[in-house]
């Protein structure tokens, strides 16, 4: 298999792999990128993003992650397209393989490969994405101020997107498979007491309708075996159903949480092999937004680059 060699190697096009790669390339790492299958990652599916500092107009998702782009690419980054497909992170240098035909032995890798929302399976949520359907109350939530909105799931999440919800929305419903809640009795408690909140246990939504955007939820309920199907109409529907970082081939190295998420050190990128960091959503399973990515990836560079200072391997870039 063909070999290549780099000293930093950043895999994942995002806002902490884009951010890494700033900072990366300005330090003279000279950092080679791998995109992956999402060229820009998540923010390339949504429309406006309002809550990136420095557009006070906000700015359309495409448009920031190309300035991203653009910024890496000036300072030296060889962006490239192609999927991290193996790891072998046994040994140094660390060895990442591309599209299963090139190998990449770098001394230091940033890992920014994010996290996946996961969704029902509708196809009405594809059919809406972006009008009505959302994966992320902190970004979206702004939309929908004294609109009426449901959350789907039942676990801490969905608690929690549904409280941040009901602070905004004029009324929150909150769509529930079981006959009870999974999150934690202090979460539970708190939705339980907000008067914005509806819990519709034992529901299932089984479809969207609406003109020109989400107007309304179709919804089974069943109850021992007992089905209602009616609609609800809202103007806003959030998943809460989980994220799937995308750490599967690193796992073998590197500690991850029960979901996936990568273990870093508190408060640092590093992770538990020397030289290997990961930044963003794939290592956060709290904030998940485009600006703490962001400053994750940053950091991941800096760690990088100090590193390599302490191995002596700069001077050789
Ligand atoms: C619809 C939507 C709207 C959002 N709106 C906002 C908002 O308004 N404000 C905000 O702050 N946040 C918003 N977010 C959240 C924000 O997009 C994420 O927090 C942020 O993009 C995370 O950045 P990241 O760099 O960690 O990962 P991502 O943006 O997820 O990028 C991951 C990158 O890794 C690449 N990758 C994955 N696996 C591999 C592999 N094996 N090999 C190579 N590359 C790989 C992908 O191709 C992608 O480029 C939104 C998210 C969604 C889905």
């Amino acid at each position: 298999m063909e070999k290549e060699t780099t000293k930093c190697l950043i895999i994942g096009s995002g806002p902490a792999g884009y951010t890494a790669a700033i900072y990366a390339g300005r330090a003279n790492l000279c950092p080679v990128l791998y995109e992956g299958l999402q060229p820009g990652g998540q923010l390339t599916t949504t429309t406006d993003v309002e809550n990136f500092p420095g557009y006070p107009e906000g700015i359309s998702g495409t448009a920031l992650m190309e300035d991203l782009r653009a910024q890496a690419t000036r300072f030296g980054t060889d962006i490239r397209y192609g999927i991290a497909t193996a790891a072998d992170l046994s040994k140094r240098p660390y060895q990442i393989t591309i599209d299963d035909e090139k190998v990449i032995e770098t001394e230091t890798l940033i890992i920014a490969t994010g996290a996946t929302a996961k969704y029902l399976g509708l196809p009405d949520e594809q059919k809406y994405a972006g009008m009505g359907v959302s994966a992320c109350a902190t970004c979206d939530g702004f939309f929908y101020r004294k609109k009426v909105v449901a959350v789907v799931g039942g676990g801490d999440t969905a608690c929690e997107e549904a409280l941040y919800l009901a602070g905004l929305a004029s009324k929150v419903y909150l769509i529930v498979r079981k006959s009870y809640l999974r999150a934690s009795k202090i979460m539970q408690q708190r939705v339980m007491e907000n008067e914005n909140i509806v819990i519709l246990f034992n529901h299932n939504a089984v479809g969207l309708y609406g003109e020109n955007g989400v107007e309304g939820v179709h919804l089974l309920e069943n109850v021992a075996g007992v089905e209602k199907r009616y609609d609800l109409p809202i103007d806003g529907f959030f998943l809460a159903i989980g994220h799937k970082p995308n750490s599967d081939i690193f796992k073998p190295y590197i500690e991850t949480d029960e979901v996936g998420y990568i273990i870093t050190e508190p408060d640092s990128p590093r992770t538990c092999v020397p030289g290997v960091f990961a930044a963003g959503d794939v290592a956060d399973p709290h904030y998940r937004q485009a600006i703490t990515a962001a400053g994750s990836g940053c950091k991941a560079a800096i760690e990088a680059e100090r590193y390599l200072s302490e191995l002596g391997l700069l001077k050789s870039v």
